[in-house]
């Protein structure tokens, strides 16, 4: 968890003093990682429950560290976002999606690839200017793209994060409300996003269909996106006891470990290959 010191006097006991420091040499080394391009994607598919093929991956950010290899964005990208270097980043992992969906194309024209934002991303309408200069520069049908966005983000952003989505919206990308369930969204602010699906977070996925609760979440989740008329899409699909109850359920599409881990790009392409074959 975050510590903040507070305000004025800071007083840090021995443990905050040590969490503040290592976040600092944080700090310094993602500087390092932005300059020496140590950032790379990987990319896990979603599988089609209807036509069984892959119909998108997930832009997944790793940072390949020079000595302690792969590392999960959950180790730094508050860190990214506390410090503004996730607006550079940010920008990088928006291209690097792009240019993955063009190589994608000649083959393969009925995939989407979709990536995470952040909040800091929003700001001074940066994420919309990303995306404008992209579409120029790499020429991709825009609708095969999608940007992920959470709950939370959206009511972080305020008043400006509809204005925002209807511009990406506009622009002619497809987006996804991702960690759903865990924010505060009403049926109401719901039908005002221009959002094409909902992803139902780990967190509920995870204990279906046992955990009785988690498998009523689940129910009412996919009943009111339904209603919606929005697709759902299932996150942290892992055991065929999960598959099948979200099968029965008629949810559109499952990501997880299930079928695959986020990989490299290069592996994506070949899993992709041997899962829609022509
Ligand atoms: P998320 O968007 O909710 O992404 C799903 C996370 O669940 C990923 O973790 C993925 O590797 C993991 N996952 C997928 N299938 C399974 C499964 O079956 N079981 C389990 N236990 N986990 C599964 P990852 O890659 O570590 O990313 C964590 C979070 O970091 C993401 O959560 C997203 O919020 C953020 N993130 C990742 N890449 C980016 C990025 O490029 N930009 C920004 N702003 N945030 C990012
Ligand atoms: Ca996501
Ligand atoms: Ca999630
Ligand atoms: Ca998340």
């Amino acid at each position: 968890a975050k510590k903040q010191a507070p305000g004025g006097v800071a007083f840090y006991s021995e443990k905050e003093a040590r969490e503040v420091l290592s976040r600092w040499r944080l700090t310094e080394e993602l500087e390092r990682a932005c300059e020496q391009k140590e950032f790379v994607l990987f990319f896990q598919p979603r599988v089609d429950l209807f036509n069984r093929r892959i119909s998108s991956f997930e832009a997944l950010l790793r940072w390949r560290h020079p000595q302690k290899g792969i590392i999960s964005p959950g180790k730094f990208i508050s860190v990214l976002e506390d410090t503004g270097l996730i607006t550079k980043v940010g920008r990088w992992v928006v291209k690097e999606s792009a240019l993955f969906l063009k190589k994608l194309l000649p083959k393969h024209s009925e995939i989407s690839i979709s990536f995470n934002v952040s909040m800091k991303q929003f700001q001074d309408n940066h994420l919309l200017k990303v995306l404008e200069e992209t579409l120029r520069e790499v020429s991709i049908p825009p609708e095969w793209l999608e940007v992920e966005i959470t709950e939370s983000l959206f009511f972080e952003a305020g008043a400006q994060a509809s204005e925002i989505l209807k511009n990406i919206n506009n622009l002619g990308l497809k987006i996804a409300i991702d960690d759903f369930g865990t924010g505060y969204s009403s049926f109401a602010y719901l039908k005002k996003i221009p959002a094409e699906s909902l992803k139902i977070d780990y967190s509920f996925v995870k204990g279906i269909p046992e955990d009785r609760e988690d498998a009523s979440v689940v129910m009412a989740i996919v009943a009111m996106a339904r209603n919606l008329g929005k697709k759902i899409v299932a996150e942290g699909v892992e055991r065929r006891e999960q598959l099948a109850f979200l099968m029965g359920l008629g949810v559109d599409e499952v990501q997880g470990y299930y079928f695959a881990r986020p990989m490299p790009g290069d592996q994506a392409l070949s899993f992709l290959e041997s899962f829609n074959p022509d």
